[in-house]
């Protein structure tokens, strides 16, 4: 089967293999790898050992992005979210829901933010001291440039949160270039391809001593975690963790970050030029299409049930959501995990072979 959900994605075996062993987590074999694990995520960050610090966390993407909320905005601080979409609607939730007081900045959703509106809007209100900025927005496919919007936050004088977790290992990332972050956050089931069961922060060692105790949960205190010297807090999903490590392997064999998103660029180009030959629209024009996720816009035809779709697609071996986050129904392809362009070349077939079965003749947009 061909998975194409942007997250988990498709994984190499030998990555699956490495889960396939009893692991003592507070035994020193294990705590080898947990170490080595830390500072390799440090190293795709830019983080610099000693004044960065790579923090670990159970569990999904939402964990890591509540716990960086909690732990670095003040109880009752007000965090200022770019509307991007459907992920920095969750992190309005997040915030809401700890007690902080998140604003969402409007923008027009298939538009990449624009750094100086962020800064006007800071401007306009002192009392936010956080920006959070969601890198690539999965909802949409689009990129947010958290380079550039880091570069107004730090103009104006206030810190920063990147969801970075269909970003991160693919998308730049220089923490050391950008002093105004407080976290850069990701799991690991995305850009590194590897499986679903931690999350991780990167963060200046600095500002995690100034926010100790500030998040109001023990569980999702990060300033907490590293003051364990490096020992794991609670029971961690050791097997998850060596085979991210494995996964890291792939990404140093492949060359690192560069030529990951050089793949995952060619994954999306095929696929979305091979979406335009076989008459359907996608939801991003040409030139805003991020490299992670591709939207298409439903076909404006009576017979279009997505689920059926989907259904048709999976009897041919490739697996898509059966859900959608645009504004406007559609159906969204990963371009990342461990596969090529030549199994974008495959969906493409299979999706042209699935419409004819689910009896779509008319396949341009229902919403243009
Ligand atoms: C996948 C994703 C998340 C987190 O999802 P989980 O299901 O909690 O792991 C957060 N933000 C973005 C942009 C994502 O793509």
């Amino acid at each position: 089967m061909l998975l194409l959900t942007p997250g988990p994605v498709m994984t190499r075996p030998e990555v699956r293999a490495a889960l396939a062993q009893d692991i003592a987590p507070w035994d020193n074999d294990f705590k080898a790898v947990y170490l080595r694990v830390l500072e390799r995520v440090l190293a795709v960050a830019g983080g610099i050992p000693g004044e960065h610090v790579t923090v670990p966390l159970q569990g999904a993407g939402h964990f890591i992005t509540e716990a960086a909320i909690r732990t670095f905005v003040p109880l009752g601080g007000k965090i200022l979210i770019p509307a991007t979409g459907t992920y920095a609607d969750r992190m309005v939730r997040l915030a809401r829901e700890a007690g902080r007081v998140p604003v969402l900045l409007p923008i027009t959703e298939d538009t990449p933010t624009d750094p100086l509106v962020v800064e006007a809007a800071l401007e306009a209100d002192p009392t936010i001291s956080h920006v959070g900025v969601v890198y690539s927005e999965t909802g949409s496919g689009l990129i947010h440039d958290a380079v550039a919007i880091g570069a107004a936050v730090r103009r104006a004088g206030r810190r920063m949160i990147v969801d970075a977790v269909s970003a991160f290992g693919a998308l730049p990332m220089d923490i050391s270039q950008q002093p105004e972050i407080d976290a850069v956050v990701f799991t690991a089931n995305k850009c590194i391809e590897a499986l679903p069961g931690i999350s991780f922060a990167v963060a200046p060692v600095e500002r995690l001593k100034q926010c100790a105790g500030q998040a109001g949960s023990w569980s999702l205190d990060l300033a907490d975690i590293p003051t364990y010297n490096g020992r794991p807090r609670f029971t961690p999903p050791a097997q998850i963790v060596a085979a991210f490590d494995r996964a890291l392997d792939f990404f140093d064999a492949e060359g690192g970050r560069v030529p990951r998103l050089a793949r995952y660029t060619a994954n999306m180009r095929t696929f979305y030029d091979g979406m335009v030959r076989l008459g359907l629209t996608p939801w991003l024009s040409h030139n805003r299409q991020g490299p992670i996720i591709v939207n298409i816009r439903v076909p404006n035809d009576p017979a279009w049930d997505l689920q059926r779709f989907v259904d048709a697609l999976k009897a041919r071996e490739v697996l898509i959501s059966n859900f959608f986050n645009t504004p406007t129904p559609s159906f969204r392809v990963g371009c990342i995990g461990a596969i090529g362009p030549d199994d974008m070349s495959r969906a493409v077939a299979a999706m042209d072979s699935a419409l004819k079965e689910i009896g779509i003749t008319r396949r341009e947009a229902a919403c243009p």
